[in-house]
């Protein structure tokens, strides 16, 4: 399994696993909370945790549909 690990202080560390429900990020386009389906990212084999966005479904709709990416550029 993967886990985060986050030091609170000298005496207190944190670790908490990594799952398909606990992994989040923000819309790039409207910025709303959006889950991360982990596994399919690391799957795809080209993306990487820090250059990958996920889309919300509203702007993933949107893009599929002939939106712009470049909107916010
Ligand atoms: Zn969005």
């Amino acid at each position: 399994m993967f886990y985060v690990k986050e030091r609170l202080n000298d005496s207190m560390e944190i670790s908490i696993e990594i799952t398909d429900e606990n992994v989040f990020c923000h819309c790039p386009m409207c910025g709303v909370e959006v889950v991360v389906d982990i596994a399919e990212i690391l799957g795809d084999g080209e993306s990487d945790l820090f250059g990958t966005a996920i889309y919300c479904s509203e702007c993933s709709k949107k893009i599929r549909a002939g939106g712009s990416y470049d909107e916010h550029k």
